[in-house]
């Protein structure tokens, strides 16, 4: 513990915002992170309070206590040491994590977290800085073969470990770039994707090969899931041609609004327009780009994926940005002794909601209406639960104008065709069906196939993805090795 008294004498500062004027004008991140001083007070607001619940309360159980006192006595290189144990890219949860962490932090009783994020940013913006983050190639090669099939974090996670056992991995991605939702996505402004690249080329340099632009097996003829694959590759080849497949393909099928309308030109799914943005980001050309200058934007679902419909409406120049969430808003602060060292339901307010949106709770789309087959507005309805269901209030109805409208209400599961192809058994939410079983974890009912990520536990989070990136490659290694160092 670095300073015994430091939760009595210091504040939580949080990370600096770049003004709302400034950053409108831009896609570039607008975090102001902590400097080594600041980040050695917040490390000193650490306890050490001998159970710590931030550890399990993180996903990938950084080791939080620990690093928190290396950043307090300035041994910063111990620090990423420490942060890389367990967490294979902390500048993605340092960035977008929503920090289930801190919720767990024993000080969040009655005051106010350990800022653990913005340690946890700070140490590996350092590393990186610093030159400390290197390629770890493999001193042995074991001849064994290995697909991962998706390269979002859960592929990538797994791809990183298995290499530096000595497997020759080889990671398959449909789209025409590396990174899964990170990539195509996850917003430029919320996390820019030189993180990636730069892991990408530490991933290369530690023997991993990516095949972008290849598709392992077939997705439905209508489907709108992002696809810029040039080349296919059946399940049946790649079974062949390696000693294990893990699937990582996240959960893609886009859960969809049928109310009387929904065919009208202006009606498209978040991950039709936030992908498209993050492509021209990258210095791609693309015709017809869907924008929302000028428009008034709607945007149906209060989640991650709505705000970040909001923040980029807001950049392209949207006239207006609403924002609804069917279920009723939240109170603002958590009744702490009711729900601490659990993750709160409370309000929540993102960087994107602060630059301009309105935001409508209890709120359901009852139709869309249009002229000349483009949307011009919708019609809703306030609800409120009754008997653990969401009833009508009659008489609520309300008119919207809309001229761009944008469902991002989350998703439903994995592409089915993709895990039908392999003969991958589904659970009752249409997942991959595969236990987290210490031994013998996330094997499919294929043999050799594996799966893990939103594609395996359904849509969650990237350092959930992360974690079961690391532990599918731990149960692969000792499923072709008959054992395995690998850390879970
Ligand atoms: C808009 C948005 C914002 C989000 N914001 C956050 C956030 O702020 N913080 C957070 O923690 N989480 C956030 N999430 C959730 C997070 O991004 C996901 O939980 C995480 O990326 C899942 O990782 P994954 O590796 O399992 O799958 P994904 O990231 O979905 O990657 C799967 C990859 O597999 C590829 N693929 C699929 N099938 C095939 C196939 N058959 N052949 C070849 N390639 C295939 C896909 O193209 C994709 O690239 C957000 C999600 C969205 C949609
Ligand atoms: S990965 Fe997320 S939960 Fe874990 S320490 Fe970092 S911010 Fe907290």
């Amino acid at each position: 513990m670095g300073k015994v008294t430091g939760f009595m004498e210091f504040e939580r500062l949080e990370e600096g915002y770049k003004p709302v004027p400034e950053r409108l004008k831009h896609y570039k991140e607008f975090v102001v992170g902590l400097t080594a001083d600041q980040a050695k007070v917040q490390a000193a607001r650490c306890m050490d309070c001998g159970t710590p619940f931030c550890n399990s309360g993180c996903p990938v159980n950084n080791i939080i206590p620990d690093f928190n006192d290396l950043v307090f006595t300035g041994d910063w290189k111990n620090a990423i040491t420490v942060l890389h144990s367990t967490n294979n890219f902390p500048e993605f949860t340092g960035r977008i994590c929503p920090a289930p962490c801190e919720a767990a932090c024993t000080l969040n009783v009655n005051d106010a977290a350990v800022g653990i994020k913005s340690i946890e940013h700070a140490i590996i913006d350092r590393a990186w800085a610093e030159g400390w983050v290197v390629p770890q190639v493999p001193k042995h090669k074991t001849g064994k073969k290995v697909a991962v099939v998706g390269s979002g974090p859960a592929g990538m996670a797994a791809a990183q470990q298995l290499a530096r056992v000595g497997h020759d991995v080889t990671l398959f991605e449909k789209n025409d770039r590396v990174g899964g939702l990170l990539r195509y996505g996850i917003p430029d402004f919320k996390m820019e994707k030189s993180h990636i690249d730069r892991r990408v080329a530490q991933m290369q340099a530690e023997g991993v090969v990516f095949r972008t632009g290849v598709m392992v097996g077939e997705l439905p003829k209508d489907s709108k899931v992002t696809n810029w694959a040039k080349e296919t590759i059946s399940p049946e080849q790649l079974q062949q041609d390696f000693d294990a497949v893990l699937l990582t393909g996240g959960s893609e099928q886009s859960r969809d609004l049928p109310v009387p309308g929904r065919d009208l030109d202006g009606i498209h799914f978040a991950m039709e327009f936030l992908p498209q943005q993050n492509k021209v980001n990258a210095g791609d050309k693309l015709k017809g780009q869907l924008r929302a200058d000028g428009k008034h934007v709607i945007v149906i679902g209060g989640g991650d994926t709505g705000s970040d419909c909001v923040g980029t409406s807001n950049r392209h120049g949207a006239v207006s940005v609403t924002q609804f969430e069917v279920m009723p808003q939240p109170p603002e602060e958590e009744n702490k002794p009711l729900v601490w060292p659990y993750w709160p339901l409370k309000l929540r307010t993102s960087s994107s909601h602060e630059e301009g949106c309105t935001r409508e709770f209890a709120v359901s789309t009852k139709a869309f209406k249009g002229e000349k087959g483009k949307v011009t507005g919708l019609t809703t309805v306030h609800v409120e639960m009754k008997d653990g269901k969401l009833v009508e209030i009659a008489g609520t109805e309300k008119e919207y104008k809309a001229d761009l409208v944008l469902l991002a209400m989350g998703f439903v599961n994995p592409v089915p065709t993709v895990l039908d192809a392999f003969g991958v058994d589904k659970d009752g939410r249409g997942n991959a069906k595969a236990t987290t079983d210490f031994t013998g974890g996330y094997a499919t009912n294929v043999p050799k196939v594996f799966a893990a990520g939103d594609m395996r536990r359904g849509q969650s989070l990237v350092v959930w993805a992360i974690r079961e990136g690391r532990q599918a490659a731990r149960s692969v290694d000792e499923f072709l090795m008959g054992f395995s160092d690998l850390p879970r």
